[in-house]
């Protein structure tokens, strides 16, 4: 059962108000299912929107942050949880020890990083964890070509497309996890209304 879902996202807002818009929905979505959320613990970008609408529906939002990120980043004061963590290294391996999916909205390097972290770990056999593309406005439509290319070319086997589900907006993500309104397995954890 997914209890807690890994949020990886940018730490800027992008050029498009759907960017903004699908992690405000997704955020809101996790704190009406009682999806615990777990991320990269800022303030900032598409981060802060993840963390700032899950809180404001209720949900329980864990975020880790390394030490030197704090001032970037902003450290979030408002969520249930802030872990420091000594460096990059220990958040990533906390954000992805401490979750039971992951969902990678439109991001930057560090967002490419930490989907290609999760990709190979998983492609290595070091975990089973879902992994759910939300290909805002195509956005992860490049980088689905570039997979293909790479799986054409013989560097990777074709079973690493299976690894990686892609949906086109927040609200798929939570019934591609199995988690729906028509008494998908986490259905009994919803909340009930403030
Ligand atoms: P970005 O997608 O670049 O806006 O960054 C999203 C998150 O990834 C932020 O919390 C960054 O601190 C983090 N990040 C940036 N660079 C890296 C990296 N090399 N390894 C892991 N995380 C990173």
């Amino acid at each position: 059962m997914i209890k807690s879902l890994c949020i990886f996202c940018g730490s800027r807002h992008g050029t498009s108000p759907k960017y903004h818009a699908q992690a405000a929905r997704l955020g809101e979505l996790c704190g009406q299912y009682a999806v615990d959320v777990v991320y990269g613990g800022g303030h900032v970008g598409l981060m802060g929107v993840v963390a700032d609408t899950a809180m404001a529906a209720g949900g329980t939002v864990r975020g880790l942050i390394p030490e030197r990120l704090l001032k970037r980043e902003v450290g979030h004061p408002g969520i249930s949880e802030l872990i420091v963590t000594e460096n990059m290294f220990d958040r990533k391996d906390r954000m992805i020890a401490e979750s039971d999916a992951f969902a990678v909205l439109p991001g930057g390097l560090g967002t490419l990083d930490e989907l290609f972290e999760v990709l190979t770990l998983r492609q290595l056999g070091y975990h089973r964890k879902p992994i759910v593309l939300v290909n805002v406005d195509g956005f992860w439509d490049p980088l689905n070509t570039l997979i293909r290319q790479v799986v054409e070319h013989d560097f990777a086997d074709a079973d690493v497309y299976p690894m990686m589900q892609i949906v086109q907006d927040a609200d798929a993500v939570l019934p591609a996890l199995g988690i729906d309104e028509d008494g998908g397995d986490t259905e009994p954890l919803r909340r009930a209304a403030p």
